[in-house]
């Protein structure tokens, strides 16, 4: 039995439940699913049981509606113990959080509930082959054609992708408009006729999950799925969602620097050289310092950004921080941690080669690094004209 956070609207009771699932339903199991890259289907089911899937989603449409600090809180969590069911889950709220936001009535009440129970799972399909952080330059076309649209193109990189049956699709409704992103739209899609998985592509890590390229050749999508039913908004929609989504990588970033912290502290103290453990040496405390300092300040970051987001005010150069010092921060102590644990840092008995192989990801995905610095410094600019 897994537990319901449903009636446990106390945080700490959240976030309890939350510990009891990972420690009894995911730790034993990461290293054998890890290994062979195993989509983890019982995994899943538990946090369909636990009510993960509808975290941030309304109580309305049958969602939990926690705030965005609860949620930081439980990425930092399961990313600290595995990081890739956070992605099941990750993504699929930024959809939902899109639909949520921005979606007509009739979307919300016919898409919300069934993505909180997790009945559909899925995620944002927004880069293509040709672009990921340039997303003005997308090719996807969707074509009117009466009460539909048909969507051409092909998306790549897609989180639950192959496995989810549902895709928050970017597409150029008018390619020619400019500036470009007046001309983009956000379509909800599901599997079906027209919309192929191209390939699953393979990982440095974030094992398990699957990453896919998608397909759409002629898919007719009904115009009732156009998210707000009304075309040029999709880059708008997209990135108020990727305000949440920066907050949720930061989290993780959060949790893989903890989780290296911590068992660089354990390993330390049981390993010795030269007649002592090595935490009594100066350059293994001074790592240790080093570390911990970077995380705390990864923490605050992210509980800064996720409180300004649960206000409602526009957060992108918090949510950049938080993003931005916590995935370079995971970067550091995977290092650090496998420095520390000298040859068995590098075995893949150790959970530390694991986090070293997933950090890089949290620089790159929901806008890469390089992406945060400028739009920290355009809001810094913006907010403090001369
Ligand atoms: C495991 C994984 C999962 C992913 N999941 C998803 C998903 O679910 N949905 C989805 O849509 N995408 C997903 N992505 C794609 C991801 O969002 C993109 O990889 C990312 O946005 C970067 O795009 P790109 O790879 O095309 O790099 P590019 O945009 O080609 O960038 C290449 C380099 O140039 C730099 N750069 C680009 N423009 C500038 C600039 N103006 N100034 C300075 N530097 C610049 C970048 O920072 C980067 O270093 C995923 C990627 C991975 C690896």
């Amino acid at each position: 039995m897994t537990d319901d956070l449903r009636p446990n609207y106390d945080e700490a009771l959240v976030l309890d439940a939350v510990d009891r699932f990972l420690e009894r339903e995911v730790r034993p199991h990461v290293h054998a699913l890890e290994a062979s890259d195993t989509w983890p289907a019982e995994i899943v089911e538990k946090m369909r049981e636990l009510g993960l899937f509808g975290a941030t989603i309304g109580e309305e449409y049958g969602g939990l509606g926690l705030p965005a600090s609860t949620y930081a809180k439980i990425v930092e969590r399961v990313s600290a113990v595995w990081m890739s069911v956070s992605g099941i889950f990750n993504s699929h709220l930024i959809m939902a959080a899109a639909v949520e936001r921005f979606g007509s009535d009739a979307q919300k009440a016919r898409y919300l509930p069934r993505f909180a129970s997790g009945e559909l799972r899925g995620g944002i399909a927004l880069t293509e082959p040709d672009c990921g952080t340039d997303l003005q330059a997308i090719r996807t076309t969707a074509r009117r054609d009466g009460d539909r649209y048909r969507v051409n193109g092909t998306k790549t990189w897609i989180s639950n992708g192959i496995q989810g049956h549902i895709v928050a699709v970017l597409v150029k409704t008018d390619p020619k408009t400019e500036p470009r992103h007046r001309g983009m739209s956000l379509l909800l899609i599901e599997k079906g006729e027209g919309f192929r998985v191209g390939r699953k592509l393979e990982k440095l890590g974030y094992k398990g999950i699957d990453s896919g390229e998608l397909v759409f050749d002629e898919c007719e999508v009904p115009c009732e799925n156009l998210v707000g039913e009304r075309e040029g908004r999709g880059l708008q929609q997209i990135l108020a969602g990727l305000e949440l989504g920066r907050i949720n990588v930061a989290a993780r970033g959060v949790g893989i620097a903890r989780a290296c912290l911590e068992e660089s502290i354990a390993y330390s103290q049981v390993r010795k050289t030269f007649g002592k453990p090595i935490c009594e040496h100066q350059s293994i405390q001074i790592k240790l310092a080093e570390m911990a300092t970077r995380l705390e300040a990864s923490r605050l970051l992210t509980e800064q950004a996720a409180l300004a987001y649960e206000r409602g005010e526009r957060c992108d150069l918090e949510a950049g921080m938080a993003k931005l010092f916590a995935t370079e921060t995971a970067l550091f102590n995977s290092l650090e941690a496998m420095r520390l644990h000298g040859a068995y840092g590098y075995s893949k008995e150790f959970n530390i080669e694991r986090y070293y192989r997933d950090a890089p990801l949290l620089a790159i995905g929901e806008g890469t690094n390089e992406l945060q610095r400028l739009i920290i410094a355009r809001q810094l600019i913006e907010r403090h004209p001369a």
